[in-house]
């Protein structure tokens, strides 16, 4: 595990913490001392065992019960942490759902669903943090796109289309936040496995194994590594860039 020192004390929302991607996310933090902040939706069983879990790798851990898609109870928890707890310093718009379906058969509720929550749930988490990123120091935010959002991909038209959405939302970010030394950054991976990717049958998961040059799908703490050096100084001349990491899938 890639560590930065800097990440030590450091209050960090990631969305979408309960598993996969984000699970993995937040654990690395923590085990480097940061304060991990994470968003639940409604099991408040699994919130505090989650929370004890980042708390025993390392760090400090915050549920905050809402869902990206609900602005109202969004907001409400980000300004009663804010306000009442401590600014946030970093952010991972991570929580992000996919359904694969041919644009023949694609249904306005599931465009709407996917895009309400891996583009709109992104940009608005931003946006009810952006006051509180003013004043915060050192501001690194990361959004998990997808490989998909820069290639595109059969039977992904509207997870494709919300993942290079995030892409422009970010470069925008990065202009408009730069003045305030905020950083903006998306990482684009490609297959790595978690539930989402599960979900593949065998056949499909070997046939995608063979476009990937170094053969194989990625782990969640590859992701992880690249997400906490973007989060930490260590890159703070980098913003509004995208990163791949695609075993070489998007050469
Ligand atoms: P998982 O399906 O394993 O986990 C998704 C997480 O997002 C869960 O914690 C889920 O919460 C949360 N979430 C989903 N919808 C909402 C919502 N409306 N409000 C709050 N939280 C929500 O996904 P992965 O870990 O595989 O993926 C994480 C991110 O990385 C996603 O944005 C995905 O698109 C992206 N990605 C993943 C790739 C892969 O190969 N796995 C490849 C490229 C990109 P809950 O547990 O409550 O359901």
């Amino acid at each position: 595990m890639a560590t930065y020192s800097d990440l030590k004390d450091k209050v960090i929302l990631v969305t979408g913490a309960g598993r996969g991607i984000g699970k993995s996310i937040a654990l690395s933090l923590a085990a480097q001392g940061a304060h991990v902040v994470f968003n639940y939706r409604g099991d408040e069983a699994k919130a505090s065992s989650l929370k004890e879990e980042f708390e025993k790798a390392g760090g400090k851990a915050t549920g905050l019960k809402f869902d990206v898609t609900d602005y109202e109870a969004m907001t409400k928890a980000l300004d009663e942490f804010t306000k009442n707890v401590a600014p946030i310093s970093g952010l991972v718009n991570n929580a992000g759902i996919s359904k694969d379906t041919l644009l023949l058969r694609l249904k306005p509720d599931e465009i709407s669903s996917i895009i309400d929550t891996n583009l709109k749930g992104s940009m608005m988490v931003t946006q009810a943090l952006t006051r509180n990123f003013l004043k915060a120091e050192n501001v690194s935010i990361v959004h998990m796109s997808s490989i998909v959002g820069l290639m595109g991909n059969a039977s992904q038209a509207a997870y494709a289309a919300s993942k290079a959405g995030l892409i422009g939302f970010s470069k925008s970010v990065a202009k408009e936040l730069a003045s305030r030394n905020v950083r903006s950054n998306v990482i684009c991976p490609g297959f790595i496995q978690t539930d989402m990717t599960d979900a593949l049958n065998e056949k499909a998961k070997e046939e995608y194994s063979k476009v990937i040059p170094l053969g194989r799908f990625g782990t969640t703490e590859e992701v992880s590594n690249l997400t906490c050096f973007l989060l930490s100084k260590a890159s703070s001349y980098m913003t509004g860039e995208t990163f791949k990491i695609d075993g070489g899938m998007y050469i």
